[in-house]
């Protein structure tokens, strides 16, 4: 409550980048909790605590507002991007409101619905929940796009591509940390790959920290990659001075 109240909250973005071009498309916004004393506190943390206290709908709505006011700043710059990506909370996804305010949030930024992604942590949502079906379907209706995050990590990743109207599927970096040219990892990471691609999805891999790990992605034809190799998440102001960088790069 009082991190909400003293405005200690505010969102962090980490570039998203295309392997090909090695082209920024979109920015992941990540919520950050500075304390007065200048420490951070993980999201892995407070969130979950956020969420049995009460206070997740009024956290990410904070979050969603914040993240679509920087984009439009962004697309009015002229920085070629495609999306802005915003984790949702289950407890936001079986509010019945969430669809609504989702809306409301684009018509007050003046952001395109197709120029903003959902992700929903697949270790979050339960497939057969039907009021999260229901949101996710209105979502999809009115043009939202839909990634499952940290994929790989839940029970049910298949069953989510079978129910679920997704647009990409981020490869959890536990996938990650090992991959090389050969091995479980790589077995693993190539055959999500090619399952994303086969269903038509964009395919992001999450947490690339080392050239060689960018090289695999490459040679296996991975869409996307995320990771503290390219850049960290950083606040608003270095994040425009990275896409300015790289826009003319
Ligand atoms: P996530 O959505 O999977 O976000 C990616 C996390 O991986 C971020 O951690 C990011 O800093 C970290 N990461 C990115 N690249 C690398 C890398 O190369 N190496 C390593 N070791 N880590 C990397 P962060 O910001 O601490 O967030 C942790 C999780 O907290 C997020 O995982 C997400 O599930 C949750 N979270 C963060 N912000 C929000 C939010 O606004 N709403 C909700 N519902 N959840 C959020
Ligand atoms: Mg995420
Ligand atoms: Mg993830």
């Amino acid at each position: 409550h009082e991190a909400l109240d003293r405005e200690e909250l505010t969102v962090a973005y980490q570039p998203i980048i295309d392997v090909a071009s090695g082209k920024v498309v979109s920015l992941e916004a990540l919520l950050r909790w500075q304390q007065a004393d200048g420490s951070f506190i993980s999201p892995l943390e407070f969130i979950p605590v956020a969420e049995e206290s009460g206070l997740m709908l009024r956290t990410g709505e904070y979050v969603l507002e914040r993240a679509c006011r920087q984009f439009a700043e962004w697309q009015r710059d002229g920085l070629g991007l495609r999306h802005i990506c915003v984790n949702a909370s289950t407890v936001q996804l079986m509010s019945s409101s969430f669809a609504g305010t989702v809306q409301r949030v684009l018509a007050e930024s003046g952001v395109q619905a197709a120029e903003l992604e959902i992700e929903i942590s697949e270790r979050g949502v339960l497939s057969g929940d039907s009021e999260v079906l229901l949101q996710l379907r209105q979502l999809k209706g009115i043009g939202i796009n839909l990634s499952i995050d940290d994929f790989g990590t839940g029970d049910s990743a298949i069953a989510y591509l079978k129910d679920l109207p997704v647009d990409a599927l981020k490869i959890d970096r536990s996938y990650i940390a090992g991959l090389g040219k050969e091995g479980k990892d790589f077995a693993l990471a190539s055959a999500m790959i090619a399952l994303g691609q086969r269903l038509d999805l964009t395919v992001v891999a999450e947490g690339i920290e080392t050239a060689e790990q960018l090289d695999v992605l490459r040679e296996l034809a991975c869409d996307c990659y995320q990771g503290f190799f390219a850049a960290r998440p950083m606040d608003a102001d270095a994040a425009t001075g990275f896409l300015q960088k790289n826009r003319r790069s």
